[in-house]
């Protein structure tokens, strides 16, 4: 994965980058708002991590700036203000993440492969995940360019993997998404609802996507 770290605290930058670095990724640092704004443009990054403030345009204003571009690389906030507002200042601005100064190296990368594991929106109605694209406005997958035509139930079902990809989800949290914590449970009618959705995603794989956790539900593994 490719980063981007903006940060102008050389003390701060370097260590970061390094440890980044040090997990796999390709790490580009810029120490002002105006060179992070050039290296946006030069690099598709798959995550950004802002300080706030910056000699130049601010962390705030690229984050702005970076949605109103349709950049969607998600993006660390990184400031020493730690006020709900400004947190939530950041989160309007577009920040996937916030992390209030000083904080330990081993938060930051911790978030920051959290980050790097949720799907990618590519478009505000498309969910992209590996292979898989998720069309919302039309209600259907891709897969593999294949397109793949889902019930409403199916979908559902499919965007709620999707968004918990490699999380267990048990029987009951499944049935309660797709038919409402209130009703009543009846036997089965989530196994049969997994089938007809493997039936569909699995052709061409020879594993299925939608692992059974047996006597527990599933867990959906990316293709
Ligand atoms: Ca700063």
């Amino acid at each position: 994965m490719r980063l981007l770290l903006v940060e102008d605290e050389l003390e701060l930058a370097e260590p970061l980058a390094k440890l980044l670095k040090r997990e796999g990724h390709i790490v580009d640092v810029s120490y002002d708002g105006d060179t992070a704004w050039q290296a946006l443009h030069q690099h598709h990054y798959d995550l950004v991590i802002l300080d706030w403030m910056l000699p130049g345009i601010s962390g705030l204003e690229l984050c702005i700036r970076m949605r109103l571009e349709s950049m969607t690389a998600p993006v660390l906030m990184l400031t020493a203000k730690d006020t709900i507002d400004d947190k939530l200042a950041g989160f309007d601005a577009g920040a996937d993440d916030y992390l209030s100064k000083p904080f330990e190296l081993r938060e930051l990368v911790a978030r920051v492969r959290a980050l790097l594991r949720r799907p990618t929106q590519i478009r505000p109605d498309e969910l992209q995940i590996g292979d898989l694209i998720i069309d919302k406005l039309n209600r259907l997958a891709r897969l593999k360019n294949q397109v793949i035509e889902l019930s409403a139930k199916e979908y559902q079902l499919l965007t709620y993997f999707a968004e918990n990809q490699g999380q267990l989800l048990t029987h009951e949290q499944i049935y309660a998404y797709l038919w409402g914590a209130d009703s009543e449970p009846t036997s089965n009618v989530v196994a049969a609802q997994v089938k007809l959705l493997r039936r569909k995603l699995d052709k061409g794989f020879e594993t299925s996507l939608i692992q059974t956790v047996h006597g527990l539900g599933y867990r959906f593994n990316a293709p």
